[in-house]
């Protein structure tokens, strides 16, 4: 935008003050470029906001009785004036219970009549009150009263970590924040009034900060942030801080770092191979993977995530698994592979574990990529099928993690920093991708299997066997990733010997 045109002016709502409290050139972006391609939700951002207006209409019905103000979010008018009826109809609550104020639109998610006066009630969906939810409660509380309400107490109603499926009595905790409320609700005008003089302006000049990823990501990462070159400090492993200082004594990459400057022992590694652009093998490899005994089953579970719980003994959020794939290496080097994707929406883990079970039996070694997480899943199984506990406790027994032996091992300068597997194996196995996979990230997988296993119904059924077939590619890929990757050290060794 140039000097001579000038801004439109704008409304503010909750959200959009939200964002400002976060980055004033972030909310100016939202205001002048509503139709940003970076502010269009992809279809996992979708998920995630499906995923709150599910459990915003669960809510609900943990505070009955109450009138819906069920109309478009943008028939302000509508809404404002059905939200003033249910009040003076003495409705004992009011759902997207709709006010203005100051320019200021928002819709309370549930506003419950007590004997004193109302309760602002604030749903999220997550598992505790964290801090940016305050300012949101606080946003909607100075609406409240700047129309006169009598608001006695503010709250925050969450998912509840302790409740196990079946018994959702105890799905939500209602937290109360009136005090944490009450301690802000003075700064929202002075807020408003910043943001909307900062509005009525060019873009505001805001450097890039910590601020830029919390309490959300900013979707305008790409417009603010430099690109980097290759091997810039911030790569080095597990020194994001150290990484901040150098940047400021004006060390950019790797390469500029002096071999005398200490550094952490993975760090360290790191330099070496970078300098020297090749890929470093510490004599120790050969001990490590002396564990690694024939026959040897290769795993990955991918999982499902559901805010609210459908299985039994399930807790909101709890990692389900609900899809594995198993490469079974024979001692004499031949491979077999297995693998199981649930079906529809009944608890996939008994058929899960018995099917784990069998692909697992002749493995001396079961061998896993990070295995805390296989075996977190698979310690959840023993526990909610007691009649499966001892074999899957087997599994455990077996259980071998390869992602600690390269991490103590090898280092590849194409890594960049990470030992994750998408990192590793490209550079250590170049012809496995990821890039030629329509699912290609574990994200993306665990959205995919939700929409599959909790809605699956309303995808056509060939869409739903695409899924299926590029979920099943995408599990196998790691797995198989997993028997080549541990080839590849082997002759790691070897060359090194
Ligand atoms: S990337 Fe950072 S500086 Fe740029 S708009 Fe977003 S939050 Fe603001």
């Amino acid at each position: 935008m140039t000097a001579s045109e000038s801004p439109r002016p704008v409304g503010l709502s909750k959200s959009r003050i939200m964002a400002g409290l976060q980055c004033h050139k972030l909310l100016w972006w939202m205001v002048q470029e509503p139709a940003a391609p970076e502010l269009q939700p992809d279809e996992l951002a979708q998920a995630v906001m499906d995923r709150g207006t599910r459990v915003g209409e669960l809510a609900r019905s943990y505070v009955p009785g109450g009138v819906m103000i069920d109309l478009p979010y943008n028939a302000y008018a509508e809404r404002l004036a059905r939200t003033r009826q249910a009040l003076e109809d003495g409705a004992p609550a009011v759902y997207e219970a709709s006010f203005r104020a100051g320019g200021i639109f928002v819709a309370v998610d549930i506003l419950k009549r007590d004997d004193r006066g109302f309760r602002l009630i604030e749903v999220k969906s997550s598992t505790s009150v964290r801090d940016h939810h305050i300012p949101d409660v606080a946003v909607q509380a100075y609406v409240l009263r700047q129309n006169g309400l009598d608001l006695v107490g503010a709250e925050v109603m969450h998912l509840n970590r302790d409740c196990a499926y079946p018994d959702l009595s105890n799905l939500f905790v209602r937290s109360d924040v009136t005090e944490a409320v009450s301690a802000i609700e003075q700064s929202v005008s002075g807020w408003v009034a910043r943001q909307s003089e900062m509005l009525q302006g060019l873009i505001p000049d805001v450097p890039i900060g910590p601020h830029c990823t919390a309490p959300y990501e900013c979707p305008f990462m790409a417009r603010c942030w430099p690109t980097l070159p290759p091997h810039h400090v911030s790569t080095l492993y597990a020194m994001r801080r150290r990484a901040l200082e150098l940047d400021e004594q004006g060390y950019q990459t790797i390469h500029d770092l002096p071999e005398d400057m200490p550094l952490g022992r993975i760090a360290d590694r790191q330099r070496r191979a970078v300098k020297e652009g090749r890929t470093i093998v510490e004599p120790a490899l050969a001990g490590a993977l002396e564990v690694f005994v024939p026959p040897i089953t290769f795993l990955d579970f991918e999982t499902v995530g559901l805010a609210i719980p459908v299985w039994e003994g399930c807790h909101p959020y709890d990692a389900v698994p609900v899809q594995f794939s198993c490469h079974v290496q024979a001692a004499d080097g031949g491979v077999t592979h297995h693998d199981w994707l649930a079906e529809g929406p009944a608890d996939p883990r008994p058929a899960l574990a018995a099917r784990l079970i069998r692909a697992c039996e002749s493995a001396r070694t079961v061998v896993a990529y990070n295995a805390g997480f296989e075996r977190a899943c698979i310690e959840q199984m023993a526990e909610a099928l007691p009649i499966l506990a001892t074999p899957l406790r087997s599994i455990v027994a077996r259980l071998v993690d390869l992602l600690p032996v390269v991490r103590n091992h090898v280092y590849h300068p194409d890594f960049g920093g990470s030992f994750g597997l998408k990192s590793v194996l490209p550079a250590l196995v170049p012809d496995l991708r990821y890039d030629n996979l329509t699912i290609a990230d574990g994200v993306t997988a665990s959205f995919e299997l939700e929409r599959l296993l909790v809605n699956g119904d309303e995808i056509d059924p060939a869409a739903r066997a695409r899924i299926r077939s590029d979920l099943l590619r995408y599990c196998h890929q790691d797995t198989w990733g997993l028997v080549k990757l541990l080839e590849r050290l082997r002759e790691l060794v070897k060359a090194a010997s």
